[in-house]
């Protein structure tokens, strides 16, 4: 799998302008792995904010007290340290024809292209939401809500969104307030007549056992409605009053990756080939790409963004080099729905787990694949 780099190779590359698009787990792989030639490359890396951030510990700085800046990584500095160029601003369009890349203020122009910038929370249009939901796309985002849950003006907690994230973002608020003492509700609003809508059914069962022993209610086939001050309106239920909304309901890929005109999913991923990319000088990976493998789109996980990365970086370097690019094929190390009472459940290398196993070896795994050393002995320290 990996790549030989020898001094014929390395002979064959001129001075190349290699873009990356998003810090965050697949943008940050794909640059440790370029930056090994970075003599023979100018490489830029862009991102709208100046930290990468660990999303999948986002529930654990309201749930287990995890500080924020365990889970923010400074960008520039790793850059420093790969010898790479950082760019702290927001792409706002692409032009793929003439291999350009615009920000809210610069123009860059590029040899080859890696789209990284994963996904952020979709209100499905409806945008009078945004003003009034809290979300959790970004450390920022999970320090808002624990100043907002530490202020203790809600009495109902409303997270609308019964996939694995609404589902430890819930458990995570209910092991903050049991923690405080404080009795309140915690509602799970989903649209579908299930939660967790495609997986088996005996992790359906464990959670939803797990959530009604936490007094945790749920309401399927609902959506929420609309927002007036602290009332939250859920179809066809009654208006909570004094509530607070969190919304993470479904993702979509960035307005600039929406506006590609090239084949996308509905969730505006952009499908990729089996080298992972959209056009010959053009690779999408993590969340804003969409990998098909037996007719199956991969999930957006961090393994893979992390893989894509990597996997993507040795194409460029395979294809600048003139040598032939290698397929894709992901290995599917499994996933874990974390629960933040502790009784997780997961299918790891094919076997089926529940409780603190799966807790245990989400937090080993997170610990891991956090990016710096500094990032992990806090995250380490936070946890124990
Ligand atoms: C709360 C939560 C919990 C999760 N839990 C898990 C889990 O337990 N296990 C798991 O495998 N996965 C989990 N995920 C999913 C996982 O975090 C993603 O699959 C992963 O982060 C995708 O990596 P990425 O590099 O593609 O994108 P990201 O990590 O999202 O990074 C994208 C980067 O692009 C930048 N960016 C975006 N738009 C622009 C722009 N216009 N211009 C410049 N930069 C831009 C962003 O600032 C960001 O730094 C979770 C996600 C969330 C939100």
């Amino acid at each position: 799998m990996h790549l030989k780099i020898n001094l014929a190779m390395i002979e064959c590359l001129s001075m190349k302008k290699i873009i990356i698009i998003g810090g965050g787990f697949a943008g940050l792989s794909a640059a440790k792995k370029l930056c090994r030639i970075r003599n023979k490359l100018a490489i830029t890396l862009i991102d709208k904010k100046p930290t990468s951030d660990f999303l999948p510990m986002l529930p654990d700085i309201i749930g287990r007290d995890i500080r924020p800046e365990a889970l923010s990584f400074p960008i520039q500095g790793f850059c420093q340290t790969l010898g790479i160029n950082f760019v702290n601003e927001a792409v706002a369009s692409l032009d793929l024809e003439n291999k350009r890349v615009s920000t809210d203020k610069n123009q860059y122009e590029y040899d080859y292209l890696i789209i990284a910038s994963g996904s952020q929370t979709t209100f499905y249009g409806k945008h009078e939401l945004k003003t009034c939901a809290y979300t959790l796309d970004c450390v920022e985002d999970a320090k808002k809500l624990r100043t907002q849950l530490q202020q203790n003006r809600s009495n109902t907690y409303i997270v609308c969104g019964g996939g694995y994230t609404g589902i430890d973002v819930a458990t995570s608020l209910q092991r903050y307030l049991n923690k405080h003492s404080k009795e309140k509700n915690i509602i799970i609003v989903e649209a579908s007549p299930s939660i967790l809508g495609p997986l088996p059914e005996w992790m359906k069962q464990s959670v939803l056992n797990n959530l009604r022993r936490l007094n945790i209610k749920i309401l399927n086939n609902h959506t929420v409605e609309k927002v007036e001050g602290d009332n939250v309106f859920i179809s066809g239920e009654k208006t909570y009053q004094n509530a607070m909304l969190i919304w993470v309901a479904g993702v979509k890929t960035p307005d600039y990756v929406q506006k590609l005109n090239t084949e996308k999913d509905n969730k505006g991923r952009l499908k990729v080939d089996r080298y992972l990319r959209i056009n010959e000088s053009c690779f999408a990976i993590g969340d804003c790409a969409n990998f098909s493998c037996k007719n199956q789109s991969l999930r957006m996980a961090v393994q893979f963004s992390i893989h894509q990365g990597s996997f993507a970086a040795q194409n460029i370097i395979r294809s600048i080099a003139g040598k032939k690019l290698r397929k894709y094929r992901p290995l599917d190390l499994g996933y874990i729905i974390p629960l933040a009472n502790n009784y997780s459940c997961g299918k790891v290398l094919g076997i089926n787990i529940k409780g603190r196993l799966p807790t245990l070896l989400h937090f080993i795994m997170s610990i891991y694949r956090s990016w710096g050393l500094r990032n992990k002995l806090m995250v380490l320290r936070d946890l124990v």
